[in-house]
């Protein structure tokens, strides 16, 4: 899949299966529909909604399926997100998924964000560094 903002090819990254499609260019990721909600919220609460109330056509291509994105705030936060209106999927840019862990204000979830990117990412900051 490419990255919706610079055309790159991405990675893709596992971790307790949830699967992440991550752009090294522009540090940005891509959550399939559900994912995001695995990652943030314990079992019980994962039909709540992720997506923004109020959705703005936005310039974006879902690398997914191709059609345009719209963004919007993701809920009582005001990081802004894109949403594939079809398949549902999530696009984040750098730094907007600890944006979204703390704004939430649940220690729970933002424990497991940061072990998620430590896991995730921490070879690849660490292997940055050397480089
Ligand atoms: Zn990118
Ligand atoms: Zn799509």
């Amino acid at each position: 899949m490419k990255c919706p903002v610079c055309n790159k090819s991405m990675i893709i990254l596992e971790h307790e299966g949830i699967e992440i499609d991550y752009c090294t260019r522009c540090k940005g990721s891509w959550f399939d529909s559900g994912e995001l909600a695995l990652l943030l919220h314990d079992e019980l609460r994962h039909e709540e909604s992720l997506e923004p109330a109020l959705l703005k056509k936005g310039a974006r291509s879902c690398p997914r399926c191709g059609k345009r994105m719209r963004y919007g705030n993701f809920p009582n936060t005001k990081v802004e997100i894109d949403v594939c209106p079809v398949d549902r999927g999530i696009w984040l840019d750098k730094g907007e998924l600890q944006a979204i862990a703390k704004a939430q204000g649940v220690s729970e979830s933002m424990q497991r964000v940061q072990v998620f990117l430590h896991n995730v990412f921490g070879s690849q900051i660490e292997g940055e560094k050397e480089a």
